[in-house]
Order: structure tokens, then C-alpha cells, then sequence
């Protein structure tokens, strides 16, 4: 055995798992039934484990076992002791920092930094959520027909969740969190190169006292044990984070049996430098824009338009600051960017950097890798316009596009000027142009003089092929609830003719 696949079984141990990656259904660790699936490590480019798909029988009883842990999680435990439960899972996490980042930075090939800070947002999540579960409360409607009216928000009952590789624990925190704390059953398949923090996770919070069955997780391959999930009559609404083209699928099979959906997709999002910027703020900030986390970012800002005025001083700032960041070994300590998470973007990101060069681009890059791994160094395509397919496909690596503009009507213009509409930024001295930018630009997120600031507080979300429903802050509380109006005839008021529904 590798010396990384004698790490990750210590980390499994330590996560009290199994010696292989299983599902959690009903509050059991489950073995799948279908084809095999390979982890490997970015890094050593060796495999971890393999371990089979989940499959559609096992999908389905997750969605039974969530079912019937719902009832009693909505209706027999007050609002106050969910939030109370809530907040022991996030002191749970809390004892388990170190575990869960070195096997999310083993896994998905994330510096081990980064993934500690993820797990600290995890505990955020499962904090400020808590906190609202016994806030969240209807309304009293004054009718004018002599009802009381009044609102109750109620769960929904089931809802699956599908996330991707690229931040798996916190994705499944900003799911589960809010899905939990407003009374729902919860079956989410995390990505199958990516699953076990995921699973480590519920693990912690059943041992913490989450009911057994409430949370259910299915480690497998989407077309099998997702599409089965997304299909099952128990599941009241899909939470789909990934890429637009699974988006649209996972959405159509939903509309199929008129399921609702709320989709967190890709961007293309365009990071604004003016003239009166602070260079050197700015500098920095395209740099982790687009290069942190190997770019593996929905909100990266990998597009960087830039004042004609400072554009060639711009780039060979970042140029120069890219020499300096240390690419290496997730685990180590030190690390600033690892590999790309998988062969298959590594492909995908390559493809694109070569396409780039094909169409043009003047490519500024570093040469010194290390010696195994994805790696995909730091990269800025110059020359090229908006209308490139650099410009405008997603490429999900440390790889933006510059496009100088002349003035603000262009800026705005060309930031606009993509199917997306996640996030954006703008580095301007200038309040009055910073608001009109941020109110230009279509974007559900958007920075001024700072880059992918994100908390649970704040609502998430995009339009177009970045998706659309809010994730995060009382947004999600929305999305997981809905409103139900109730009628008491008082019988103060003679019933009236108008206003009855027919
Ligand atoms: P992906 O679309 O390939 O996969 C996402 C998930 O969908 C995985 O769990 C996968 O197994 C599952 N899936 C695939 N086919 C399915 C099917 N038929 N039915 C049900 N589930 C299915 O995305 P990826 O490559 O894992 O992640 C990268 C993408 O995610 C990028 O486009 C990125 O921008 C996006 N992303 C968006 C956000 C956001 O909040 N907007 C956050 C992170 C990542």
C-alpha cells in the first residue's frame, strides 16, 4: 500500500469509518452494489481506494429513511432543541478540524490551509443556522374579510442535494445547515471523486445527536444513484451545485415530475481594474481571484478587464507575483496552490490553455512545477478578446483571460457580455463608479476593492447559466420552507362574496 493510501486509512479511522468509502442510510454505513470508483490522489497521481457506486435500491431507501426521520424531526422535536442539536454538531466539527482537512486536502488535492478554513466556515454554518431554528415564524395578514389570516413556513419534507468536487465539506455545511435548522430530510450525493468528508460529516453530527436517517448520504456516480435520487416521489426539491450542462440535466429530470430545483452553476466572472485603482491591492487581489484554490472556483475572477491605461503595468505585477506563490503538496503546511483536483480537469484545463494559444494568446506563465501532480501553473491569456473561447467558457483552473478596455460603458459592456451571471468586482477609487459598476454588471455577487469575501449571512446565487434560487443566509431559509396561509373564520364579519377562490 502507498504511503498515501496508508494515510487515508489512518484519516478513516480517525473519522471513525469504515476501512472504504460507504454511503450513510438510515443512520447505517452501507457498502454500494454497483461499478467500482476510483480515488486518486492529485498529488502522488495514486489511487486511495476504490469502492463501488451506491446504486438506484440503496438511493431510494435513503429517500424512505429520510422521509421517516423528517416526521419526527418537524413535528416531534421543538424548534429550540434543533438548534440546540445543531449547535452541538458544530462543536462536534469543531473536535474534528484536523481529520477532516487533511482528508479533504488528501482527496480533493486542496492545501491543507484552505481546507481548515473550510471546516471553520462548516461550524460557522451549522452555528448560524442553529440560531434560526426557532426564529423563523409566519405572519399575521390583516385580511379584510373579518378571517384571521395568518402564514405558517413550513419544510418542504425531503430535499436532495448534489454538489461537486471542488469544496466538498462546505458545500455540504451550506446545504445541510439550512435544509436541517427549517425541519427537512436531507439525501445529498456528494461528487463521487470527492465523498468522504461529506459522509465524515453527518457521521460527526449523528454521533453529536442528529437524528439516525435525517441525514442521508449516497457516495456514486450521478447518472446512476443521483438520477434515481432525483427521481424518487419522496424528494420535494433538488439543490443542485455543479457545472451548467449537469444543471440542465439534473433540472429537466426534476421538471419530469414537477419537482422544483435550485441550481448553483458555473461563471465566468469578470474581475474590473481602473486606472485610480491601488495597483498593488489590485494585483493581489486578481491573483487570489483567480489562482487560489488552482482557480477551482465558481466565483474565480477569470476574466480581468483592465484600464488600457495600466494594463501592460497590471499584468506584469501579477506576472511577477506568480513566481513567488508556493505550489506543492496539499498537505504541506505551506502550500499555496495544489494540483487540479482530478485527470479529468486537469484535461479540460490544459485543453483550454493549448486552444487559448491556438486562438492567439500571449501566455504568461511560470515554468517550474513540482514534479508530480496536476499541476497547472499560474496562467494569465493575453491578446485575446472577449468574443475568445477563453473569454467565454468556464476552464475552472488558475487561468484568466485580460482584456483591456477604454472606459466604463465598455467595462460594463463586456463584463456583461457572457451566458453567466454569477459574481464580478470592481478596484476603483471612485465610490460614485464603484456603485454604478455594481449595479451594472449582472452578477448575484459583487465586490468592491476586494475579491470572494463570502459569508452564511449573505445570500449566494446567479442567473443564466451561473443557475438560479439563493443559497445562504435567510435566502436559503426561503428556499427550504414554504408558506402556507391559513384562514380562521372569526365570525365576526357575515361571509363576503369577494375573494373566494372558486
Ligand atoms: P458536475 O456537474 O460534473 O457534477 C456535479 C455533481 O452532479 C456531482 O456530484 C455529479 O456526480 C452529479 N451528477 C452528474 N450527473 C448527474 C445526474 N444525471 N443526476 C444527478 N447528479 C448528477 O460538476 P463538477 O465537475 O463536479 O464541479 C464543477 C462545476 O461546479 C463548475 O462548473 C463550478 O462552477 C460548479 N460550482 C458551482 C458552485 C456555485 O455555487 N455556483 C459552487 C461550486 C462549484
Amino acid at each position: 500500500m502507498s504511503e498515501r493510501a496508508t494515510l487515508f486509512q489512518t484519516l478513516m479511522t480517525d473519522l471513525n469509518l469504515g476501512k472504504t468509502v460507504q454511503s450513510i442510510i438510515g443512520g447505517v454505513l452501507c457498502d454500494g452494489t454497483g461499478d467500482p470508483i476510483t480515488l486518486e490522489d492529485p498529488y502522488t497521481q495514486t489511487t486511495l481506494a476504490v469502492y463501488p457506486d451506491c446504486g438506484a435500491d440503496l438511493a431510494a431507501q435513503a429517500c424512505e429513511a429520510a422521509a421517516l426521520a423528517q416526521v419526527g424531526w418537524a413535528k416531534g422535536t421543538s424548534a429550540a432543541r434543533r438548534g440546540e442539536i445543531m449547535q452541538d454538531i458544530a462543536t462536534a466539527v469543531k473536535a474534528h478540524v484536523e481529520p477532516l482537512a487533511k482528508m479533504e486536502a488528501l482527496i480533493a488535492g486542496k492545501p491543507i490551509r484552505d481546507c481548515r478554513v473550510e471546516v471553520a466556515k462548516v461550524i460557522e454554518m451549522f452555528r448560524y443556522y442553529a440560531g434560526w431554528a426557532d426564529k423563523l415564524h409566519g405572519e399575521v395578514i390583516p385580511v379584510p374579510s373579518g378571517h384571521l389570516n395568518y402564514t405558517l413556513r413550513e419544510p418542504l419534507g425531503v430535499v436532495f442535494q448534489i454538489t461537486p468536487w471542488n469544496a466538498p465539506i462546505f458545500t455540504a455545511g451550506w446545504q445541510i445547515a439550512p435544509a436541517i435548522a427549517t425541519g427537512n430530510g436531507v439525501v445529498i450525493k456528494p461528487s463521487e471523486l470527492t465523498p468522504v468528508t461529506t459522509v465524515a460529516l453527518v457521521k460527526i453530527a449523528e454521533d453529536a445527536g442528529l437524528p439516525k436517517g435525517l441525514v442521508n448520504v449516497l457516495c456514486g456516480f450521478g447518472p446512476t444513484t443521483g438520477q434515481a435520487a432525483t427521481q424518487h416521489k419522496a424528494v420535494r426539491k433538488v439543490i443542485f451545485v455543479g457545472s451548467p450542462e449537469t444543471g440542465r440535466r439534473v433540472a429537466v429530470a426534476a421538471a419530469q415530475a414537477l419537482k422544483p430545483t435550485v441550481l448553483e452553476l458555473g461563471g465566468k466572472s469578470a474581475n474590473i481594474v481602473f486606472g485610480d485603482a491601488n495597483l498593488k491591492h489590485a494585483a493581489l487581489g486578481a491573483q487570489a481571484a483567480i489562482f487560489s484554490g488552482a482557480g477551482q472556483s465558481c466565483v474565480a475572477g477569470s476574466r480581468l478587464l483592465v484600464h488600457k491605461s495600466v494594463h501592460a503595468e497590471l499584468l506584469d505585477m501579477i506576472a511577477t507575483g506568480m513566481n513567488s506563490i508556493k505550489l506543492g503538496d496539499p498537505m504541506d503546511d505551506t502550500t499555496e496552490i495544489g494540483p487540479i483536483s482530478n485527470a479529468r480537469q486537469f484535461a479540460h484545463v490544459t485543453g483550454m490553455i493549448k486552444g487559448a494559444q491556438g486562438e492567439g494568446a500571449n501566455v504568461r506563465t511560470r515554468s517550474e512545477l513540482p514534479n508530480t501532480g496536476f499541476f497547472v501553473p499560474p496562467t494569465i491569456l493575453a491578446g485575446l478578446n472577449n468574443a475568445s473561447t477563453a473569454a467565454q467558457t468556464e476552464i475552472f483552473g488558475p487561468v484568466a483571460t485580460a482584456i483591456p478596455f477604454e472606459d466604463e460603458e465598455e467595462a460594463i459592456a463586456i463584463a456583461n457580455d457572457t451566458n453567466f451571471g454569477l459574481a464580478g468586482a470592481v478596484w476603483t477609487a471612485d465610490l460614485g463608479r464603484a456603485h454604478r459598476m455594481s449595479s451594472a454588471v449582472r452578477a448575484g455577487t459583487f465586490w468592491i476593492n476586494s475579491y470572494k469575501a463570502i459569508h452564511v449571512s449573505s445570500p449566494f446565487g446567479g442567473s443564466l447559466n451561473s443557475g438560479f434560487g439563493r443559497s445562504s443566509g435567510t435566502d436559503a431559509l426561503m428556499e427550504y420552507t414554504s408558506p402556507k396561509s391559513v384562514w380562521l373564520d372569526s365570525g365576526v364579519t357575515p361571509k363576503i362574496a369577494f375573494g373566494y377562490v372558486s
